[in-house]
């Protein structure tokens, strides 16, 4: 491609994680070299116009478990609770390395907390990291951990992973599964949603249980946001959003972000590596069938997940918007999907 890549703004990622993990390991790699073996760095990240994303803060059940190599979802040892002060100190540790990032990055990377710091980023060049918490074990009852890390930037918090916590409950990786699995909202995570809504922090609805779903669409007063979720009726994964779901997104100006994970795009929720992008196609038309053109975008779950060979890591996102194209979507949607509709949806959000 001789023409620069369309810019993308991506929902998910773990690459802190994937940092944190190496560096526990005492083999510490840097976001600056394109060999460090993550789907996103920031070399990575130019060649394939990735201009930033949400970076999640996920800590895992065992944290020592690189969860995109060895993770086995019929383990239950990776769904165990996680005590807060544990997830506390490892939140920290990834938010720590990601302002370590941009002071090192010279203006280069920058920690964005508003849209306009967003919009500013990309018209000068510079990645964008957004603070996300992936599951609130960290956050305690009295939400001093909420008020102090929202000082320090985080923005955007899922309820829950797939697992249970002190707020909610989450849905298994299960195919094929209805979400609607368990229990939803405690009333500590229905006062967790009021916080962030006053806050201003993004309530994030992917891993939420259907029944914690519902809980937090009867709370919110902001746009219904799932970060990395796909359309049920193409991938029956508890993981995916039902089409009942969907229209509730829709109806609320929200969005859902495209998931790269194959589990959740094959439609028997199969691991397999050739999986064409004309799969991830389907997922994108099915969604923009309930959601309309604002409200679908991406969520790659790039370093959190096993994507397909034919994207491989953040320099193969271009091959992503050649299957739009394809596929017949005019440069205005893809634009829209790529970044426009999440730094519009975070801006009414966070407004
Ligand atoms: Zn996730």
């Amino acid at each position: 491609m001789t023409s620069r890549p369309v810019p993308v703004f991506d929902g998910h990622n773990d690459t802190l994680l994937k940092l944190e993990v190496a560096a526990r390991a005492g083999r510490p790699i840097s976001f600056f070299d394109r060999d460090n073996k993550c789907h996103i760095n920031l070399p990575k990240a130019r060649e394939g116009g990735l201009a930033g994303g949400l970076f999640a803060m996920f800590i895992p059940s065992r944290i020592e478990q690189d969860i995109t190599v060895s993770y086995d979802p019929n383990d239950p040892r990776h769904f165990a609770e996680v005590q807060q002060p544990a997830a506390l100190g490892v939140t920290m540790a990834m938010a720590a390395k990601a302002m370590r990032i941009e002071r090192e990055a010279n203006g280069a990377v920058a920690i964005c907390r508003t849209g306009e710091d967003i919009r500013a980023a990309m018209a000068r060049g510079a990645f964008s990291m957004v603070l996300h918490i992936e599951g609130a074990e960290a956050i305690d009852k009295d939400f001093n951990a909420l008020e102090v890390l929202h000082a320090a930037g985080l923005r955007s918090l899922g309820i829950v992973w797939s697992r249970t916590n002190l707020f909610g409950h989450g849905v298994p990786l299960a195919c094929p599964s209805s979400p609607d699995t368990g229990p939803g909202l405690t009333d500590a995570g229905k006062a967790l949603v009021k916080a962030c809504n006053e806050l201003r922090i993004m309530v994030d609805l992917s891993h939420l249980t259907e029944k914690g779903f519902w809980d937090v669409a009867g709370l919110t007063d902001r746009p219904l946001v799932a970060s990395h979720s796909n359309a049920h009726a193409v991938t029956p994964s508890a993981r995916n959003l039902t089409d009942r779901q969907l229209d509730a997104i829709a109806e609320s100006r929200g969005l859902a972000g495209l998931n790269f994970h194959l589990a959740f795009v094959d439609p028997q929720g199969r691991i397999r590596l050739d999986m064409p992008i004309e799969q991830m196609v389907r997922h994108v038309d099915h969604l923009l069938s309930r959601l309309g053109e604002d409200g679908v975008a991406l969520g790659s779950d790039f370093d959190g997940c096993i994507v397909p060979q034919a994207i491989s890591d953040a320099t193969g996102l271009p091959a992503l918007i050649e299957g739009f194209r394809k596929a017949g979507y005019g440069e205005e949607l893809i634009e829209k999907i790529a970044w426009r509709n999440w730094v519009s949806v975070l801006e009414r959000t966070w407004s």
